[in-house]
């Protein structure tokens, strides 16, 4: 059960001293606070775990502070979607709005490798009217004699440059959780010229204590990479694992599923689960389609699989997108040969476009149809 108490509500008021009492007097609850940041206003929710099916929602009503009450179910207790749920699905990041409804796309590099390949990036993106990118610092690879990444060294001059050309979020992958203090450091030296967003990627997605790290932590939304072999139920949890810890600025990436059925993609597009991830959970929706393909093999009709399992995402309502871009793939350290050109960046946007008006006109269709019900 979730008790959302009025906003704004003081912690040092009497009445908040009064609620938490009564909730002291339940036998077996036990209780969580968590507080929502918002623009305006503070929402605090306190989370009542334990045997609560005694609880009458009437009565929790009428407690001290009380605006609301949720019965939740057992799963997905705070990113789930429960009965009488009107809980927002969005929040705000360094001026950049993610939710349930909106859609932006961080076309990066894979992996930083030198300034003048990110500053290129960085440039184009702002040519193109873009605030946020995908940089990977630190790479998890396959085998361990690969290119690891250029680590923290790189990120001065990679938040510089980003600030430089108006990039407003860098998703940025870590492996460790000493990243985010390596992360923040740089932050620090360089004057907080943008903002990172922390990324977990495939291979970490059941790693729990980097889990509970970035979920301690307040200040980075996350990206959470669906396990590549495991259930969506299972990475769902690993997503719940970092709002348990507090932060709920959590963005679900779907990123395809490892199986030979995908050949002769990388991975097999599991791009139908964003509307289901979206109605089992309030968490934004992400998809990597550079990930799920893997290639630049293009159809018949010249558009590249990645542009045209991009369209299928954000036609079903997917609000971001993690795309890899090099102004010089064969010399990309990190999967190069899935990369798209800079010459591309437009069209890619374009293509974008016209699935997304097309995304937001069968919601219009849906409207009007059961409006006329
Ligand atoms: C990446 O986005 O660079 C990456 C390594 O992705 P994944 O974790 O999905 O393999
Ligand atoms: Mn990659």
């Amino acid at each position: 059960m979730i008790l959302l108490l009025h906003p704004n509500t003081d912690k040092n008021s009497d009445a908040y001293a009064s609620l938490m009492s009564k909730l002291g007097e339940l036998d077996d609850i036990q209780t969580r606070v968590h507080d929502v940041e918002g623009n305006e206003q503070i929402l605090t929710e306190v989370y009542l775990l334990g045997n609560t099916s005694a609880l009458m929602i009437d009565e929790m009503q009428d407690y001290p502070c009380v605006e609301r009450v949720i019965r939740i179910s057992d799963e997905y207790r705070v990113l789930g979607r429960h009965a009488d749920e009107k809980r927002a699905c969005s929040f705000e990041y360094n001026g950049v709005s993610f939710g349930q409804d909106s859609l932006h796309v961080f076309a990066g590099l894979c992996a930083v490798d030198n300034p003048k390949h990110v500053e290129q990036m960085m440039k184009a993106l702002q040519e193109n009217g873009q605030v946020c990118t995908r940089m990977g610092a630190y790479k998890p690879r396959t085998n361990p004699y690969s290119f690891q990444g250029q680590g923290k060294d790189c990120l001065p001059w990679v938040f510089e440059l980003a600030g430089k050309y108006g990039i407003k979020v860098v998703a940025m992958e870590i492996t460790h959780e000493n990243h985010i203090d390596e992360i923040n450091e740089a932050l620090e030296k360089t004057g907080h010229p943008t903002g990172v967003m922390l990324q977990i990627g495939t291979r970490n997605t059941q790693n729990f204590e980097l889990l509970k790290a970035v979920g301690k932590q307040l200040t980075h939304p996350v990206l959470l990479k669906r396990g590549f072999g495991i259930t969506l139920e299972e990475s769902i949890n690993a997503a719940e694992y970092i709002a348990s810890e507090g932060n709920q600025k959590v963005i679900f990436a779907l990123r395809g599923m490892k199986t030979n059925m995908g050949d002769p993609h990388r991975n097999f597009v599991d791009f139908a689960h964003v509307p289901v991830v979206k109605r089992l959970t309030r968490m934004p929706v992400c998809i990597d389609p550079s990930h799920s393909v893997g290639t630049r093999e293009s159809a018949p009709d010249g558009l590249l699989d990645v542009m045209h399992v991009t369209a299928q995402g954000i036609i079903a309502g997917a609000n971001m997108v993690l795309v890899d871009f090099h102004p010089a793939p064969t010399k990309a350290l990190v999967d190069g040969p899935q990369a798209m050109l800079m010459n591309e960046l437009p069209l890619f946007l374009e293509d974008v476009k016209i699935a997304r008006d097309a995304y937001l006109e069968r919601c219009a269709l849906m409207k009007r149809f059961q409006k006329n019900q």
